[in-house]
């Protein structure tokens, strides 16, 4: 029978945990806080009573707790760690580059296999055929084990040897959220100014998004193939836009900081000479620290 081990038991890991129930694994579970281990006891689980006796239940241990160092609370003990000895740690906890790339050297360095992921989706949104995983790690232990991630969710990316790759999209594809957020919250309150039903507006975003998406995927293959000049978009057009927009906020007495902050950037791109470039030349401006 397939099995495997699930460490942390919060709202992600008890998910984890239940996926691999449903998928027919046999699953031994540990976590610090043991009550939240009985919903899936009463599915089928294992409750291992200690972090040892889980990590020496199953080959894969899959870990999915609040950060890193909680990781190493729990396998930092001398036999916990001994008993990774020929075991896969598959990290699911949320990261930075450094940490995953850390946590690797540890995790091989005790003679364990290691994968560093990210889950990039909701807990309620995990198991499903799209569901967005980012991996990392060595090659042959990702292809040995993807059917068992492939549980978590379908739209596993693997991004190579790295360990700290996935970490660091993750952070890079957080970015862009938070960034696209942050507009987009702007905008909702334009059109609370201006009386405009602001559902409708976040319709109206919704329905741009997958023409949007083209044009990033073509501004990341500009940044990649050095050269800028223009094919879609000119520089100049984004200084234009985002002083109109900060001027517009001042003019009628909303918060001006987003607009101010990217027609800034903007500003200083143009100040550069990177007007007659395509707008990712912005890139420029971002590699100055
Ligand atoms: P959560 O519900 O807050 O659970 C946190 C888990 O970490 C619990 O099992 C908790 O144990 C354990 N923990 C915290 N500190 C610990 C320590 N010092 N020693 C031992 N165990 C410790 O969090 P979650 O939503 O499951 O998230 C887990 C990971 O998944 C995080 O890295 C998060 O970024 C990532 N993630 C979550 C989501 C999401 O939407 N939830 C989405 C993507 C990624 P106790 O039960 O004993 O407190």
């Amino acid at each position: 029978m397939k099995s495997a081990t699930v460490i942390g038991l919060g709202q992600m890991g008890s998910t984890l945990a239940r996926l691999l129930l449903d998928s027919g694994y046999r699953v031994t579970v540990w976590n610090r806080t043991a009550a939240k281990a009985e919903p899936l006891v009463a599915q089928g689980a294992v409750l291992a009573a200690s972090a040892l006796a889980a990590v020496s239940a199953s080959r894969v241990v899959v870990i999915c707790v609040h950060d890193y160092a909680a990781t190493h609370d729990i396998l930092g003990a001398d036999d916990t760690v001994a008993a990774l000895t020929g075991k896969v740690l598959v990290q699911l906890t949320t990261g930075s580059p450094v940490e995953a790339r850390e946590s690797d050297a540890w995790a091989v360095a005790h003679g364990s296999g290691y994968l560093d992921g990210a889950i990039q989706a909701a807990p309620s949104q995990m198991g499903r055929p799209d569901t967005p995983i980012l991996l990392s790690g060595n090659e042959a232990t990702y292809r040995e084990h993807e059917a068992l991630l492939r549980v978590f969710g379908g739209g596993l990316s693997y991004l190579g040897p790295d360990p700290g790759a996935a970490a660091a999209i993750d952070m890079a594809t957080l970015s862009y959220i938070y960034g696209a957020s942050i507009g987009f919250f702007h905008g909702a309150r334009i059109a609370e100014a201006e009386g405009f039903p602001v559902d409708q507006y976040g319709a109206l975003v919704a329905g741009i998004g997958p023409t949007f998406a083209d044009f990033l995927k073509y501004e990341g293959e500009v940044i990649q193939s050095g050269d800028f000049s223009v094919g879609e978009s000119p520089l100049s057009i984004s200084v234009e836009a985002t002083e109109r927009i900060a001027r517009a906020a001042r003019a009628s007495g909303i918060n001006d900081e987003f607009p101010s902050f990217a027609s800034d950037l903007f500003k200083r791109a143009a100040e550069a000479g990177l007007g007659g470039e395509e707008i990712a030349a912005i890139i420029k401006v971002l590699r100055v620290t």
